[in-house]
């Protein structure tokens, strides 16, 4: 039994001015053959789910090729048709196929096709034809269509966000095209689209109002005869006619019931959508909370909060922790997950203008990590950082202070993080210490804070500040 594995993962963020061309995959991802399995085997992400998928179940997993990048623009016409072409030919030469699995994230712009999960799903069918079952594992921010669900088998979505499910979604999806290819089952999907969408703060899963319709989720997945349920929170910062949330139900053969199922979660969270779009506390109250709350550092001999998934995430809320510190605030306005520019000055300004100490954050800033270098380690310089990309971010800051440390950039992060990744590049980047109390790791490369590893590796322990401002909305929470 041979399953072809292939996929183009893109988040694309239509109002992001770097579009993802055929080089900004290269500079991230683009693999093929065995590369997917040195890359993947030993991750928590989709294809690492594949992958112990055909191990345990038996079936041969045919690594075919594989491309991402960050979330980046709109991919260009020409970066959409070079990896589809190569992917889709490498399908028609090295079948037959029993089954296909693919790993897409689920919101990917082409200039060519504003619904490209669609386009590519629907070639995928194209090739292999009508009676080749096809699974495709999905981001939860994904913006799903009723096209890719038509174009599919099986389309499962990973179902915690920060993301610490990838894996054990995509063995689902192998699992379910495994039975389905064996005979044992013949799924029957439904997607449900309700006019609705989740406040990119509100879409953690361990908090309410996400903990419930998760909860929800996984409760209808144990009516007799559901094979599988999905919610999908939708990725916001895409002018496109699928985004929004949506919510999927496989079942064995009953398309009634798959139906039924869809719509009956929807319903529940339609009665709270007010609750899914609360608005969030200002960069000053913010700090000031953080400075009320914070008491002093973390005392010897207690753990640092590691969740081992997204129940445990959920479970162990840290409530009673609020007598320690740091105080951790999301810069959700600067979420480099969602394609953002990494460089936002907005809360460093207000928190300089605060006299906030013991105050750490990274910000993009190739040029600023350049004039640090040639100064060298233990220089006093004046610099501007931040603020540099675009006009949406805040302004540069003035900053007088150190540079503590030069670094190449790549660290490894074995504790888990957000989509399951464990090796990281932050290009060359810089540790400087500010005479006022602040802490600024500057990088050459757009990076969020999902590894605590990012620090460490540069010998900075997060532990022992007051504030931490970590860039994103979910995607640090792992990690802090
Ligand atoms: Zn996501």
């Amino acid at each position: 039994m041979r399953f072809a594995i292939l996929g183009i993962s893109h988040e694309t963020n239509t109002f992001s001015k770097v579009p993802a061309t055929y080089e900004q995959f290269e500079n991230a991802h683009i693999l093929r053959g065995q590369e997917m399995v040195d890359e993947y085997a030993e991750s928590q992400y989709t294809i690492s789910g594949y992958l112990q998928g055909a191990e345990e179940l038996g079936f041969e997993a045919v690594p075919l090729m594989y491309a991402n990048t960050g979330p980046i623009g709109t991919i260009t016409k020409d970066a959409y048709d070079r990896l589809s072409g190569e992917m889709h030919q490498m399908l028609r030469d090295q079948g037959p196929w029993d089954g296909v699995l693919i790993s897409n994230h689920g919101a990917a712009v082409s200039e060519e096709y504003p619904d490209m999960d669609a386009e590519f799903t629907r070639v995928v069918r194209d090739i292999v034809g009508p009676d080749v079952p096809v699974g495709v594992t999905l981001d939860m921010h994904a913006n799903i269509s009723k096209d890719t669900v038509a174009n599919t088998d099986v389309c499962i979505v990973w179902r915690t966000c920060p993301h610490l499910d990838a894996k054990q979604r995509a063995r689902k999806t192998a699992e379910l095209i495994y039975r389905t290819v064996k005979g044992e089952i013949h799924p029957v999907q439904f997607i449900e689209m309700p006019p609705m969408l989740v406040n990119i703060v509100k879409q953690f899963t361990g908090q309410e109002p996400m903990k419930s319709l998760v909860d929800e989720c996984v409760e209808a997945n144990e009516i007799p005869n559901v094979l599988d349920t999905s919610i999908a929170e939708g990725y916001p910062y895409a002018d496109v006619d699928e985004m929004g949330m949506s919510w999927i139900a496989i079942t064995d053969g009953d398309a009634e019931l798959a139906e039924k199922t869809a719509k009956d979660m929807a319903a529940k969270a339609w009665l709270r959508r007010v609750d899914l779009n609360k608005p969030v506390a200002s960069i000053a109250d913010a700090l000031r909370q953080a400075e009320e709350r914070y008491v002093g550092p973390k005392p010897e001999g207690v753990e640092n909060y590691v969740p081992s998934d997204g129940t445990a995430l959920a479970e162990a809320e840290p409530s009673d922790h609020s007598h320690l510190g740091p105080i951790v605030l999301m810069d959700v306005g600067d979420n480099i997950g969602g394609g953002s520019s990494a460089d936002s000055t907005h809360i460093l300004k207000v928190a300089k203008e605060m006299g906030v100490t013991g105050f750490l954050q990274t910000l993009y800033d190739p040029e600023a990590v350049e004039a640090c270098v040639t100064a060298g380690i233990g220089a006093e310089i004046a610099i501007d950082v931040g603020g540099k990309t675009d006009d949406m971010h805040g302004e540069p800051i003035h900053v007088v202070g150190t540079v503590s440390v030069i670094h190449d950039g790549p660290y490894e992060e074995t504790r888990p993080t957000h989509g399951g990744f464990r090796f990281y590049n932050d290009g060359k980047r810089v540790l400087f210490n500010t005479v006022d109390g602040m802490t600024i790791l500057l990088t050459s490369v757009r990076s969020g804070n999902t590894a605590r590893e990012q620090m460490y590796s540069m010998g900075i322990r997060p532990e022992d500040y007051r504030v931490v401002v970590a860039k994103g909305v979910s995607s640090p929470r792992p990690a802090y």
